[in-house]
Parts: structure tokens; sequence; C-alpha cells
């Protein structure tokens, strides 16, 4: 049965009464986009660029090189929407030649949109790359940093692209809850949001994404961390912009409905889950992912979330 659900789910992404909900792909370069054509991804939500980073240890990758890779993904996509990140280098992604050896506390210091700020010369290479690697092609690019904690961030950043003369959507990473909280402050300066959750879980719940003992609190369907997702889908709606998921929690098909009933626009996850997300959305109207939504916030525990959610998606 799950089978034959599967296969006859293909196109967008939306729910049964039609709300729409693009499903898009989390890529790290060109070898992944096969399998997220595969799958029928409207787009790339999440382009970790990371990957063309780990050659050299000394420098940065030359700007011809970023232009081929970029070019590689964004042509795979015609007319569909492709979501750069920046380097996020630092705490679980280091990087030799830019961050600093001798922290104490490597995810609380220079790391993400941080780093590139302290290397301009980085990121202004990237940015240049990137607007090369789109000229003359129909795609849709929307280019978004991380780690972004406030309004001064988001301005350097988009100040940095102006800057590089790229012509695309400039966006934040929701990943540090004082982005959530301030969403709107964040949105005067960009055009939308990418909600991280891995992160945002990490820095919510003060545990560390690597360190498996604190695992417990790494998990999506905390409510705490649900109520930081509505937070920045209200202030992306009120600012009438829009605001995405590209960590782990759009994968898990339940959550993805109830991320939707938060008001969340996109989701975008590795290919291999968008045919179960396409799946299971198409299963329930708005109205109910919204009441999953509303139940699951109502509870105190990431168990007692998904149960709610369960139980109103499968009508008890
Ligand atoms: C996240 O933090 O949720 C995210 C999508 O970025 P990464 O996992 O690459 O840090
Ligand atoms: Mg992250």
């Amino acid at each position: 049965e799950r089978k034959a659900a599967l296969s006859a789910s293909s196109g967008p992404g939306a729910t049964s009464d039609g709300h729409k909900v693009p499903l898009l792909a989390n890529v790290g370069g060109p070898a992944d986009v096969p399998a997220a054509v595969e799958a029928g991804a409207e787009g790339v939500g999440l382009f970790r660029t990371e990957f063309l980073f780990l050659d050299d240890s000394k420098k940065a990758p030359s700007e011809a090189k970023q232009v081929e890779a970029y070019r590689k993904v964004l042509e795979a996509f015609p007319e569909g929407r492709v979501v750069v990140r920046v380097l996020d280098a630092g705490a679980d992604k280091p990087l030799d030649f830019l961050t600093p050896a001798d922290e104490p506390n490597p995810a609380l210091g220079v790391r993400g949109l941080r780093t590139l700020l302290d290397h301009p010369d980085v990121l202004r290479t990237q940015l240049t790359a990137l607007a090369k690697a789109a000229e003359g092609l129909p795609v849709y690019l929307e280019v978004m940093a991380p780690m972004v904690a406030d309004r001064t961030d988001a301005k350097a950043f988009a100040d940095a692209c102006r800057e590089a003369g790229l012509n695309a959507k400039f966006g934040a990473m929701v990943e540090i809850p004082s982005a959530a909280l301030r969403a709107r402050s964040i949105l005067q300066e960009v055009e939308f949001l990418s909600l991280g959750t891995n992160d945002l879980a990490q820095y919510t719940f003060a545990a560390d994404r690597q360190v498996g003992a604190v695992s417990r609190l790494q998990d999506p369907w905390q409510p705490a961390l649900l109520d930081l997702v509505a937070a920045s889908a209200e202030a992306a709606k009120a600012e009438g912009k829009s605001c995405g998921v590209c960590g782990e929690a759009a994968a898990d098909p339940l959550l993805a409905c109830v991320l939707t009933g938060l008001g969340v626009t996109s989701l975008s996850m590795g290919a291999a889950s968008i045919p179960y997300v396409r799946a299971t959305l198409a299963k329930h109207t708005l109205a109910q992912c919204e009441r999953a939504a509303a139940a699951a916030r109502a509870t105190d525990s990431a168990e007692e979330a998904r149960v709610a959610a369960q139980a109103v998606l499968s009508g008890e």
C-alpha cells in the first residue's frame, strides 16, 4: 500500500485541498543532483557549499572552480528555484585556514556568517562566482547566509550581496533563537527566511548536535522548537515573505505536516525523503495540518507532541 501511495504521488508538493508547499532538495554539490531530479524535487532548498572547500586545507577554491560547480547545480533546475547557502565553516564543519584553532567553544565562536565577515575576500569570491554561474540561466537564484543572529548580520550579508552585483534574492537562515525571536527585524534586510532546525535545536536547548548523550534535546518535535518555527513563519507572513525549513525536521513526513500547519512555506530535505513527505502531505488538508500543529504545541514534550499530531492527522 505504501508503495502504491508513493508511485501515485508525484508532482508539486501540496496538501489534499491544494495548498502548495514546494518540496525542495538538500544537496552538497553536483553529485547529488540526479537523485534530487529523480525524486521530483521542485528545486534546491539548501545547497551546502562547504564540500567545495574540502579539497584544499590552505585556501579557498578559485572563482573559476566555484563557477563550474555552481553552474552544474543551477543548470539542473531550469525555471526552478535554487537556494545556495554561502560557506558555513566552523564548529561541526571546521576549515583549517578559516576556523580559529583556539576557541574554547567553537559552536559559540566564529562560525558561519561570522567567519565570512572576518574574511570578506572569501565571501566576495563566492558571491561573484554565484553571479557568474547564474548568468544567462532562467533559474531563480536565492542566496542565504548561515548563522544570522540579528539585523546587523542580515544587513552585512545583504550589503555584501549587493556589492558583488548579485541578481538574486538574499535570505537569512534562522538557526539561532535570537533570529527567530526578532525575525521581523531581520526581514527588514532580507527577502526570505530558511529555518535550519538542526542548529536551531542545538542553540535552543544548549545541546551539542554532535553529542549523542544529549540527543533527546535535539528532537525537532520539542514544543519549544515548534514555537520558534511558528514565530518565524508568522513574522514572514506579516512581512509578505517566505519562510522555509531546510533542517532534518522537514524530512519527517508527520512533522512536515505540522510545519506546514505552523505556516512554513517550503520544505527542503535529502532527496530520498521527498516521496514520503509528498505522499503524507497529500493526505491531509491545510486545516488538519493547522490543528495538528496547535495540538503539538499544546504539549510539554517531543513524545507528546508527536502523539498529539498523529492523533489529529489520523482523525482520532
Ligand atoms: C541546520 O542547521 O539545520 C542546517 C540545515 O544546516 P547544517 O545542518 O548544514 O548546519
Ligand atoms: Mg546549520
